[in-house]
Order: C-alpha cells, then sequence, then structure tokens
C-alpha cells in the first residue's frame, strides 16, 4: 500500500469527543469515525487491526472443535418470549417493527436464536457436544455510550454457544473455552487476566471475566497478593469473620435522639460525632411486591446482586417514599431495624457491631447504643455487601487489592437456563429426553483491539504488537524529491511484497518529520528509513517502534533482516 493512496486521515490534534487514550489515538491515528454516540465507521487501517482480531479469534475456536455459523441481527420477538426475556431486557434493547407490524429487535446477545436452531435439528446424544460460534455485530442502547470502541451501542462481539448432555461435558467445554481464551488474548499482546465474576442479565451460575487491568477500565476488580483469588468487586465474595460483639458490659442504653435534616450517613456521623462505621444503613426495598430491609454497615455498600441471589426474587426494586413511609412511619433517611416489622437480612458486618446508631423510624430522629439481638433482631445474616480493597481474601489471610480492568471476554456455564424455557431436548441413551446443557463465551472485538491500545502506547502513539499491526513495515524515504532514495524505497518496497511482507511505502512529498510522526502515530512496529547518507554507505535504517531501537542494516541484509524480525515478532 502506498501511504499516498491510504485512507488514513491522521489528526493533529485528539477530537473532543475523546476522554481516553484507546479512542483519542484511534480517531486520531485515522482507524475509526464517530457515525452517532457510541457508533463508529472504521477505516482501512481499523479494519485490519478488527479482521486479524478475529482472524486469532477463530484459529483458536476452530482448534477447540468451534464451528463458524453467522446468525441473524434481526430477531423476531417470539423466542425473546420464550425466553421470558423480551420484557426483562428493558431499554437496552434496540426494538422495531415490520410492515406488518411484527416485533424484532436488534439482537443484543444470541442465545434465543442459537437454541432456537439447535432445538429444531439436534435430536440425539450422539449430535453433542456441539460448538458453534459467530462473529457478529451486537446492539444494545447504551445509557451512556462512551470511551470510543469500548462502550458502544454498536460492536461486534464473537460469541460461541457450546451444547452438551451432561455438566461433565459442559465442564469441558468450559475449560477448553477458557484456555482458548488464555491463549487468544497472548497472541493479541495483551494480558488478561481471568476472575470470578458475576452472570448478570444471561443468567447461569459459574463464570469468569477476561479483564485487561488498566486506569481507564470500568470495573473494579479485587484480587489477593497472597493466593490466585480474584474478582470483580460486584462479585467478590464478603468474608463472614469469626466471633460476635464480645462485651455485653459496653452497651449503652438505647436512647432516640433528635437529627433534624440528618438523613445520610454522612450528614448524620458529622451531626452526632461518630464514624460512618459506627451507624447502620437501612435500606428498603419491595422483593416480588413484599417489603424487606437490608442492613449494611454505614461505610459499606449494599450489592443488590447479592440480595436479589438471597432472596430469589423476580424482581427488586428500591422503596418509594410512599412504602417507606407506610413501612416505617418517617420519611426517607430515618429508616432503622429497631421496631421494624419487615423481614431484615443483614451483612455480616453487622454481627459485629456494638452501640450503633441506626434511623428511629421517626422523622428527623436517630436511635444511638441499638444493639443487635437485645434492641432488633433479623431475620437472616448474609453476605450483602460491595467487597471493596483492603477487605478480607475470603480464600486465604491475605488482603484484597483493587484495580480496575476492562472486561474483554466472559465464559459462562448456562445450564438448562434456555435449554428449558424453549424447549431445547435430545433424547439420552436410553431414550430420556433431557434439555440441553449450554454455555455461552464471548469476545468483544473492538474493545480487544482498544485495551491492547491501553496497554501499548507513548507520548507518540499507538505502539501495535506485530500480530495484530494493521501494518507490519513502513519504508520512508526522507526526500521522495531524490531519485536514488525513490528508487531504493520502491525496491525494497518490491521485495518485501513479494516476500508477503505487509508494507507501506510512504511516498508522499512530505517533510521527513511528517512522515515519521504519522508513522509513530499509526505505530507501524519496524520502520526503514531511507536517507542520502545511509545510501551512500550502502546501508538503511530499521527503528523498532516499541524501543525505539536504530539498527543500520546493508542494504543486501535488510530484507532477510526485516522477515527475522517479523519471525520473532514476540521480542518488537
Ligand atoms: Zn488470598
Amino acid at each position: 500500500m502506498y501511504m499516498s493512496q491510504l485512507y488514513s486521515p491522521t489528526l493533529r490534534e485528539t477530537p473532543s469527543e475523546a476522554e481516553i487514550i484507546s479512542h483519542k489515538l484511534m480517531l486520531r491515528a485515522g482507524l475509526l469515525r464517530r457515525s452517532a454516540a457510541g457508533v463508529y465507521a472504521f477505516l482501512p487501517l481499523g479494519l485490519r487491526v478488527i479482521r486479524k482480531v478475529e482472524q486469532i479469534i477463530r484459529e483458536e475456536m476452530n482448534a477447540i472443535d468451534g464451528q463458524e455459523v453467522l446468525l441473524p441481527i434481526i430477531q423476531p420477538s417470539e423466542l425473546w418470549e420464550e425466553s421470558g426475556r423480551w420484557s426483562d431486557y428493558g431499554d437496552e434493547m434496540f426494538r422495531l417493527r415490520d410492515r406488518q407490524g411484527r416485533q424484532f429487535c436488534l439482537g443484543p446477545t444470541h442465545e434465543e436464536i442459537i437454541t432456537a436452531l439447535v432445538r429444531s435439528e439436534v435430536r440425539s446424544y450422539r449430535q453433542l457436544p456441539l460448538r458453534l460460534y459467530q462473529i457478529q455485530n451486537k446492539y444494545r442502547d447504551e445509557m451512556r455510550p462512551r470511551f470510543g470502541l469500548m462502550r458502544g451501542r454498536e460492536f461486534i462481539m464473537k460469541d460461541m454457544y457450546s451444547f452438551d448432555r451432561d455438566n461433565e461435558g459442559l465442564d469441558e467445554s468450559y475449560w477448553a473455552a477458557y484456555h482458548a481464551y488464555k491463549r487468544i488474548f497472548e497472541r493479541c499482546g495483551v494480558d488478561a487476566h481471568p476472575v470470578e465474576a458475576d452472570s448478570g442479565a444471561i443468567g447461569g451460575d459459574v463464570t469468569h471475566e477476561f479483564m485487561v487491568l488498566a486506569e481507564s477500565g470500568e470495573d473494579l476488580v479485587l484480587f489477593c497478593a497472597e493466593c490466585a483469588y480474584a474478582a470483580n468487586a460486584e462479585r467478590a465474595e464478603g468474608v463472614r469473620e469469626p466471633g460476635g460483639t464480645e462485651n455485653k458490659a459496653a452497651l449503652g442504653a438505647l436512647e432516640t435522639v433528635p437529627t433534624p435534616g440528618a438523613s445520610t450517613i454522612e450528614q448524620i456521623s458529622a451531626f452526632l460525632g461518630v464514624q460512618p462505621q459506627d451507624c447502620i444503613k437501612t435500606l428498603l426495598y419491595v422483593a416480588d411486591g413484599t417489603p424487606v430491609a437490608a442492613l449494611v454497615r454505614g461505610d459499606h455498600n449494599l450489592n443488590e446482586i447479592k440480595l436479589r441471589k438471597l432472596l430469589n426474587c423476580e424482581t427488586l426494586d428500591l422503596a418509594d417514599d410512599e412504602t417507606i413511609f407506610e413501612v416505617t412511619g418517617a420519611r426517607v433517611g430515618f429508616a432503622g431495624p429497631v421496631g421494624l416489622t419487615i423481614p431484615l437480612y443483614a451483612d455480616y458486618a453487622i454481627e459485629h457491631m456494638q452501640n450503633a446508631v441506626v434511623g428511629a423510624n421517626s422523622d428527623d430522629q436517630h436511635c444511638v447504643n441499638a444493639n443487635l439481638d437485645r434492641d432488633f433482631q433479623v431475620t437472616a445474616f448474609a453476605d450483602l455487601r460491595i467487597t471493596q480493597p483492603g477487605d478480607p481474601c475470603p480464600r486465604c489471610s491475605g488482603t484484597l487489592q483493587g484495580a480496575r480492568g476492562i472486561e474483554v471476554g466472559q465464559v459462562f456455564k448456562l445450564g438448562t437456563k434456555y435449554s428449558s424455557a424453549m424447549g431445547a431436548t435430545f433424547l439420552e441413551e436410553n431414550g430420556a429426553e433431557t434439555p440441553l446443557i449450554m454455555g455461552c463465551y464471548g469476545i468483544g472485538v473492538g474493545r480487544t483491539v482498544a485495551a491492547v491500545i491501553e496497554k501499548n502506547y507513548d507520548e507518540d502513539g499507538i505502539i501495535w504488537p506485530l500480530s495484530i499491526a494493521p501494518y507490519q513495515v513502513i519504508v520512508v524515504p526522507v526526500s521522495m524529491k531524490d531519485q536514488a532514495q525513490a528508487e531504493a524505497a520502491q525496491r525494497l518496497y518490491d521485495e518485501l511484497m513479494a516476500e508477503g511482507v505487509e508494507v507501506v511505502l510512504d511516498d508522499r512529498n512530505e517533510r521527513p518529520g511528517v512522515k515519521f510522526k504519522d508513522a509513530d502515530l499509526i505505530g507501524f512496529p519496524i520502520r526503514v528509513t531511507i536517507g542520502s547518507k545511509s545510501l551512500d554507505k550502502g546501508e538503511m535504517e530499521i527503528t523498532l517502534r516499541r524501543t525505539k531501537k536504530k539498527i543500520s542494516v546493508p542494504l543486501e541484509d535488510i530484507v532477510p533482516t526485516i522477515k527475522g524480525l517479523i519471525k520473532d515478532g514476540e521480542t518488537l
């Protein structure tokens, strides 16, 4: 490719729409352009990178017996009614009607489509296991699309679905995908750590997310420095510490005190001169129509996912003002466990609290010296809080540390969630009709590219790992007006092309500084500079993008040297 013809409009200035480095660099290097919020057009260089990542994914999926399919983007509502997700999915789903008024969505994910596809064809255990995957656009109407390819409304995903006859088979599929994912991210040149995660709206139990640790990450990852435990903070387990409240003698007398206008933990602790960890937050929810209360320590936050799992409910919503008044007799901000008659679920940390400050269930009043057992009882203790850095490790005696992470992939065990709901069954050897056991496995292709950039850049631009660079080499004659340089550059370009090297020749009549800046910004791993002085000495100069190392190479060795560098690509 000649640089003069390449459609790669580079920008000197960072567009104001970009907040994080990968987004800025992808716009500046001319890899993509925004069409609408969270919707992007890929330009030639951007698409080449995407295609390379896809190819790596394809090879690794094929290696674990995945078979590639291409499922429709437009999906009929009937299938989503069958799984129960047409109403559950909410505003994130792009919905549309055809001219007959039938309802469809733009697929946010493909469990329904694939389950329907397989149920009509798979009849016997002999047809299992089956692993089908696709690389396809997904559509989610995100509330806040942002960060370029990190959180878009249209994005490219690889999704694989496994169908097995039993849980042992599912285990095999799950771990095959898990290990394939490790290879995929390694080959893309980025460290992605598998961490325990929550399964969210997709359903199922066991799941791992693959996280690239980076400041710009939207997720908080907690990991233990002493053992291998790592989890998304939204899923990380809280620890039930042994012992209860030790010193019963020190219990103060329960007392109601006025706290006018102080309804948040910050306001109350400031008003009463206590610490947030001396207060109990009482949060009122309505679970499947029934009011319940959840208690967490004042400096902790409730994890709704954990509460929802504990209650095993279909719907869980924060109680509205009216319900709060009915249940407590007070405005929002003054609920407390003393005297409440609805079920109370308390986080483990509540077990160890003494002389706590709690809402008095009366406007502008709190109770001090509230004590468990004496003043209030709880229905059950459970792990209900959002685990945070500094908390004890649930696996060993270590302490959890926090880091920001970008989720680039996820593997789930779905079990029979979709196959049962949608009647996808097969006949066992003994003739029994059994639901298929499913797993699903996703990789965000664009997000992986963004994550690679987040980990591979410097002040001059992108530093592509050789494996996914849009082109491996750029040849830069210092002056195209110098005939010897222009001819040497063309000759080298032709030779590299003949050797199958992916190369760009910067044939523009630009100053060398402009050419070098573009080469660095786009991030070609290998640059060959051709100047008069080196040509006179019978040499060309190779510059490695990552290390900026320069090597002078005799003309006759230049092609073998470049080929050698590409072969040992890991070290670039
Ligand atoms: Zn540990």
